[in-house]
């Protein structure tokens, strides 16, 4: 500990993925270094490995899910810290209208449960995207030593609602939560932005400011980790401030999404598509999250 860093362990480990070199995200991490094994090695290995948790129980119903801890290694950067996933919507979303059309209350008003999510012109979902890179940016936190918190288990599910989504967050007493989306915006428009709370007395208030600055890091680190352009139909430099989300309007802890690409254009849709982009997604969102977290 008495050496200065010089930069995130999560750059490392991007800067490893990047070049393909996957041992050298392992001998980056130092101590206990041996026992781990590249995402990227894994992404590129055509092996989908999931965490035994994301099996070991059957798809949940409405209010029925609960969140997953996991703990990381105490020598870690993050150590000690939590971050809350919110991988947005789900599989079993699309079929199952009348739960997901139910309102609830978003402390501004009432808004639906949830949506089905967008989905790319050859049929890969939102909900399956968005809960893959929420995986894979699981075991990047891990390592970093984080307590990691998912919103939901699986993607055979429906639901939780925004609501139970920031509420899990609170509950959690996260350090940072993050909500992770692809959007689907017109064809024609290309890019990410991220999305951070309006200022709204008695709601929002007092996390815009960690809020925005959860922001700011994640736009940088995800521009510089993935070479997503910010998007060019929607926002202004690839972010969006908004008030009418539940899942930030009733959140406690700092919290954003990240719209990570437009599923509805050919070309972020193909880069959404490819497990080694998803890699490389969830290894820039670590660093954002790590340079917030670290302050
Ligand atoms: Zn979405």
């Amino acid at each position: 500990m008495g050496r200065v860093r010089r930069r995130p362990l999560a750059l490392t480990l991007l800067a490893a993925a990047v070049v393909g070199v996957g041992i050298v995200a392992a001998v980056a991490l130092g101590a206990g270094g041996s026992s781990v094994k590249s995402d990227y090695a894994v992404a590129t290995s055509g092996l989908e490995r999931l965490e035994p948790a994301d099996t070991a129980e059957a798809p949940t119903g409405l209010g029925t899910s609960r969140p997953e801890v996991t703990t990381g290694a105490p020598s870690m950067p993050l150590a000690g810290k939590t971050v809350v996933i919110d991988p947005g919507h789900n599989g079993g979303n699309a079929s199952h209208a009348s739960e997901i059309n139910r309102e609830v209350d978003i402390g501004t008003g009432k808004k639906e449960c949830d949506t089905a999510g967008a989905e790319t012109a050859s049929g890969y979902t939102e909900a399956a995207y968005t809960f893959d890179v929420a995986q894979r940016l699981r075991r990047v936190l891990r390592r970093l030593g984080a307590q990691v918190v998912l919103t939901r288990k699986n993607n055979a599910g429906v639901g939780p609602c925004i609501d139970e989504r920031a509420r899990i967050g609170n509950r959690a007493h996260a350090d940072a939560a993050v909500s992770i989306h692809a959007d689907g915006g017109p064809s024609s428009g290309r890019g990410f932005h991220v999305i951070y709370p309006e200022s709204i007395p008695g709601l929002t208030a007092d996390i815009v400011a960690a809020s925005k600055r959860l922001a700011l890091d994640l736009r940088a680190a995800y521009q510089q980790g993935t070479g997503m352009p910010r998007a060019d139909y929607i926002g202004s430099d690839g972010l969006d401030q908004r008030g009418d989300l539940g899942g930030l309007n009733l959140s406690d802890v700092p919290k954003v999404f990240i719209e990570t690409g437009n599923m509805n254009n050919a070309a972020d849709a193909a880069k959404l598509s490819a497990p080694e982009f998803r890699q490389r997604v969830a290894a820039a969102i670590a660093v954002g999250i790590e340079r917030f977290v670290q302050g």
